[in-house]
């Protein structure tokens, strides 16, 4: 039977899983570099945001805020639109974009942005006409969808707002989705092996910077202004996660017939080893012997481990929807149970997505929930009524459970910021996979160790 998607049993949300809206189109224009987006809102909806940027990648980002008061609630705030979008222009003078990014409080009292835009695009023209430099409105109410579904809706929008048809190019576009330097930079290895040219959206690789020689540091978005507007004549586009980059990929698609391969996550052995097919068949390019090389390796790493250490363990799985369905499916690998699944908003698409409805076969005969517009309650509360776990995977803010019941827990996803450099490592590809596999295993030896549970086995295996 394939795997179903229940909604929580209960309204409201103790917990949450996901941030809201803004967050998400947050996230995806810090990826752009000489940009600097206003969240068109109350300041705390982006000085958190930018604080939870900064305590996962432990560096500092450029966020500006039109920062709401109550008389913007009544009047509108149309007017600190202007001035903000002014003031960046004003002193900044190498940027090249600006995304408006809406919220909960000014989508409700409809300040209408496009006008704004009109009047700026003029001002503009007249105060700085060398300068070209493009507002973008991106709209994301923040009390539907999530920090993905703004993801999703920021790059369809910046793609909408700046692909332009030029001359063909023989890039594949890669939407990147909501991931970790590490993970960029293994989706770029990836390409350079396969000798398959590129055009990165994001390149978030840069978030992982270092300190140089003359002790500048600051990181910023590797996308260029370029990058989005050659996205319209790419070879194709390639966007690993459905529901952080679909948008996009498929606007390109029906836009200006760019072929999209959309939702093959390059997570463990089997979806790696089709996302490369897939690359390989859509470009003619054959998977290189370095490739099939990690892949050895990785297989090695999880043979070591898998009979002894993973096999039949009972996990639970929290966090973006991409990202558990392609661990779920690398803990069935692994012969390991994914028994819950949190997916944290309710996409309607979670109930027709044909990989999770998948994940039953694969798994066989054991039962998986999946539950939708899910938060850590459901998971604490579960425990409580008694279900066995022994590991959860997520983001830092589930660690108090991990804590409280002594569940051994790994960390993925966003945000993590109580483990040193995950940010550094990928989940993607050969190499993540041999990661993943070595960091669950070395979860369950420190429980073991802690608990006195059967520790002198680690002297023999
Ligand atoms: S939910 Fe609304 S008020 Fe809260 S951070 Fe998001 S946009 Fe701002």
């Amino acid at each position: 039977m394939p795997t179903m998607v229940k909604d929580k049993p209960r309204t409201g949300c103790i917990n949450p899983i996901f941030n809201c809206q803004p967050c998400g189109a947050q996230f995806a224009s810090i990826g752009i570099k000489d940009c600097i987006a206003l969240v068109h809102g109350g300041q705390g909806c982006c000085t958190f945001v930018r604080l939870m940027f900064a305590q996962h990648f432990k560096e500092n980002f450029d966020i500006a805020s039109s920062s709401l008061h109550e008389d913007a609630a009544v009047f509108g705030g149309t007017k600190r639109v202007i001035d903000g979008v002014k003031n960046l222009a004003l002193r900044y003078p190498n940027l090249k974009v600006i995304p408006i990014i809406t919220t909960c409080s000014t989508e409700t009292i409809g300040d209408d942005i496009e006008a704004c835009i009109v009047e700026l695009d003029a001002w503009l023209q007249e105060e700085m006409p060398e300068r070209d430099l493009k507002v973008i409105p991106i709209h994301t109410p923040s009390y539907k969808g999530s920090q993905a579904a703004g993801y999703n809706i920021a790059m369809e929008q910046l793609v909408k707002s700046l692909a332009t048809l030029g001359e063909p190019s023989k890039k594949v576009n890669v939407f990147t989705g909501w991931v970790n330097p590490g993970d960029v930079r293994q989706l770029k290895h990836i390409f350079l092996e396969m000798g398959i040219p590129a055009n990165f959206l994001m390149d978030t690789e840069t978030f992982d910077s270092g300190i140089m020689p003359d002790k500048s540091s600051f990181a910023e978005g590797g996308t260029t202004i370029e990058d989005l507007t050659n996205s319209a004549n790419a070879f194709a586009s390639v966007a690993p996660y459905a529901y952080e980059g679909g948008l996009a990929a498929k606007y390109l698609e029906s836009k200006f017939k760019v072929p999209s391969l959309v939702g093959t996550i390059p997570i463990g052995i089997e979806g790696t080893d089709k996302f490369l097919k897939q690359l390989s068949d859509l470009t003619g390019r054959r998977i290189p012997r370095t490739l099939v090389e990690e892949r050895a390796r990785a297989i090695d790493s999880i043979v070591d481990l898998g009979h002894m250490f993973l096999a039949d363990k009972r996990v639970a799985i929290y966090g973006d929807p991409d990202l558990v369905i392609g661990l779920a499916d690398f803990c069935i690998e692994c012969g390991m149970k994914p028994v819950l699944l949190l997916l944290g908003d309710d996409v309607k698409a979670y109930k027709k997505d044909t990989r999770i409805q998948a994940l039953s076969e694969k798994a066989e005969d054991d039962a998986i929930e999946v539950i939708s517009n899910a938060d850590l309650w459901e998971l604490e509360s579960r425990l409580k009524e008694g279900m066995e776990l022994d590991l959860i995977l997520g983001h830092s803010k589930g660690r108090f459970i991990a804590i409280d019941y002594q569940i051994p827990m790994v960390r993925v996803g966003f945000p993590v910021f109580d483990r040193a450099g995950l940010w550094k490592e990928t989940v993607m590809g050969y190499k993540g996979a041999e990661f993943l596999a070595n960091s669950m295993a070395n979860a369950f030896f420190a429980d073991m160790e802690y608990k006195k549970d059967r520790e002198w086995i680690l002297n023999v295996w």
